[in-house]
């Protein structure tokens, strides 16, 4: 079953790419796990998926536990609390969700030296919605520079959740504009797009997504308790 799935969103991917030239394999496939048991996950790295977003870091550990033994990049994608930037410092290979220079900080201060640079995406709330968390799009520029500064993280990119549409140029517009602002930095080391979640991935991709975040149409619908 997630095989299937996992076969067909990735088929789904590269037809994206070519159509809208993209360079073949330059869009990886994230599979968001949040909800889903380890088994579940396990399915998938069976069928060869290495990348895996969390949003609830608890939830998250324990999950990392069961699955010790496998050769998981794990990705922190939900609203980070202060109190759990050690855990993310400590059990994450990406954190794709800083919103503020006070959490990158404790980031640097908490990751390891043992351990690679922790990889950092800043969250734009392109939409501008109020509930939604993330930057303006005015803070980016120096949030970037403030952020780069900072050892034991490297700053890659930044990830956007625009406000859902159905509309296929509706889609694209908030990740155009996002892209040129960071084109317009003109920082080579940037270059992260983290756009696109089941409902828009070709969009996300048409305007430079280099990581897609998929759960629902990998896993099938969440169901919370
Ligand atoms: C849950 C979640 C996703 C996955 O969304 P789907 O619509 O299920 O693909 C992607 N990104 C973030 C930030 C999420 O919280």
């Amino acid at each position: 079953m997630v095989n299937n799935r996992l076969n067909l969103i990735l088929a789904q991917i590269r037809q994206a790419e070519v159509a809208y030239h993209r360079k073949p394999g330059s869009v990886l496939l994230l599979a968001v796990s949040k909800t889903k048991t380890a088994k579940d996950i396990a399915e998938a790295y069976q069928a060869g998926q290495r990348h895996f977003g969390e949003n609830y870091s608890q939830e998250a550990l324990k999950k990392q536990q069961e699955l010790g033994a496998y050769d998981i990049t794990w990705h922190f994608i939900g609203p980070i609390q202060s109190n759990k930037t050690k855990a993310l410092a400590l059990h994450f290979d990406w954190v794709h969700s800083v919103d503020s220079f006070k959490i990158a900080k404790r980031l640097s201060e908490q990751r390891p030296v043992s351990l690679p640079p922790l990889n950092i995406c800043l969250q734009v709330n392109i939409s501008g919605e109020q509930s939604k968390s993330g930057i303006t799009l005015n803070e980016l520029p120096q949030l970037c520079e403030l952020v780069a500064a900072l050892p034991n993280i490297k700053l890659r990119g930044v990830m956007a959740v625009p406000m859902p549409e159905e509309d296929f140029d509706l889609q694209r517009q908030p990740y155009k504009t996002l892209y040129e602002a960071v084109a317009k930095l003109n920082n080579p080391e940037l270059d992260t797009y983290s756009f696109g979640m089941s409902g828009d991935l070709n969009a996300a991709i048409a305007e430079g997504a280099t990581i897609v975040r998929i759960g629902t149409a990998l896993f099938g619908a969440r169901e919370y308790t």
